[in-house]
């Protein structure tokens, strides 16, 4: 069947799409957690021919300040499709397309994350589309949800996403390129896995109430079967983990044991993650720790509490990073004692109500 716009050749007589696939049939999902190890978690996703990496980092201070939210973390997506992801050169940097869908997938994802857990903070997710075949938003939107429950943060859920729509007056399931370039409908769609909350909903094209009820089923359905993927993904992922942390699937096997040494006298790999961000901001903590939340608060302004820091050790703030990353990788580098990480957090609390502007 030939759409009617066009003489493109999108559903055969045997009901069966240009790539082969059922009217109502996903296209296969890949997913590995835990691809980036500078990033505080990562993913790559590959989703038919889409492929997509997403790198989380944070939380940490926010900046503009006066984006900081004092009641709760903000979550900043950026959706970036990389000049070679399309058949067409696409010219490098944002757009009108990626900014708006930039603010949608961080909208959906700040309904998941908990972020009254770590007020002024934000936590940056860096979606980058390397192949773009239609449906990227979503596949975006599918990787990072699973990114941020690799960095730690907390959430209610993740998110599970997929688009559908009409297609030589057909529905159809999960739209391809050419599906999403000449047919008549396109509808991504997002969902909470285990409530089915929309976070996520758009539409392109005309459907009937009917076709649109019909779809938003589909979506529902489909929605489920990524949200399986998702969950197999991150279970595969930690099912590696032992009470020493994480054992390094590639590493060989002396080195494995060289880290096991490390990783007995440094913490464990996400606590690895509190002293990094302890210089940049205390709310860090407080994703792992829900009952540091209040601490924020006493040094009403950040600013006491962490420009005296600042200033006495200006180049503090590297070694931190440094140090704690390395245990991860290699362990090359000693990691940061704990006294001191805990010695610069009393000594910050103790600066800021005596230090106070008010
Ligand atoms: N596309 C493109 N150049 C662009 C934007 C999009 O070639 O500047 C392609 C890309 O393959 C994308 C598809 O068109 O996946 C559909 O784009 P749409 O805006 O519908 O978003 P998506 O379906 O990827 O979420």
């Amino acid at each position: 069947m030939s759409d009617p716009y066009t003489d493109v050749q999108l559903i055969d007589k045997k009901g069966l799409r240009l790539d082969g696939r059922k009217l109502d049939e996903l296209r296969p999902i890949k997913i590995e957690v835990g691809v980036l190890k500078r990033a505080d978690g990562s993913c790559y996703l590959e989703w038919g021919e889409n492929k997509v990496i997403v790198g989380v980092y944070g939380p940490r201070e926010v900046h503009p300040r006066h984006m900081q939210n004092p009641m709760r973390g903000i979550v900043q997506a950026r959706y970036n499709m990389v000049s070679f992801s399309v058949s067409e050169r696409k010219r490098p940097g944002p757009d009108r397309r990626s900014s708006e869908i930039s603010k949608l997938l961080s909208e959906a994802l700040e309904h998941v994350v908990l972020t009254d857990r770590f007020p002024r903070t934000t936590v940056d997710v860096y979606i980058e589309v390397v192949q773009a075949s239609a449906g990227t938003r979503c596949a975006g939107l599918t990787a990072a949800s699973v990114a941020l429950a690799d960095a730690g943060i907390p959430m209610r859920d993740l998110i599970a996403s997929v688009a559908s729509g009409k297609v030589g007056d057909k529905l159809v399931l999960d739209l391809g390129q050419k599906e999403d370039n000449f047919g008549q409908a396109d509808v991504p769609f997002a969902m909470v896995g285990r409530t089915g909350e929309v976070v996520l909903l758009q539409m392109d094209g005309h459907l009937t109430i009917e076709e649109f009820d019909t779809i938003m089923e589909m979506n529902r359905k489909a929605s489920l079967e990524v949200y399986e993927i998702q969950k197999a993904a991150l279970q595969d992922r930690y099912s590696s983990f032992t009470e020493e942390g994480e054992a390094e699937p590639d590493a060989p096997e002396e080195e494995k044991k060289d880290e096991k040494k490390e990783k007995k006298s440094s913490p464990p790999p996400k606590a690895d993650k509190e002293p990094k961000d302890a210089k940049e901001s205390k709310e860090p903590k407080d994703a792992k720790k829900p009952e540091d939340a209040k601490k924020p608060k006493e040094p009403k302004d950040a600013k006491e509490s962490k420009e005296p820091k600042d200033a006495k050790k200006p180049e503090e703030p590297k070694e931190p990073k440094d140090a704690k990353e390395e245990p991860k990788a290699k362990g090359e580098k000693a990691p940061v004692p704990e006294e001191m990480v805990e010695e610069a957090i009393p000594e910050k609390d103790d600066k800021g109500p005596a230090g106070g502007d008010e």
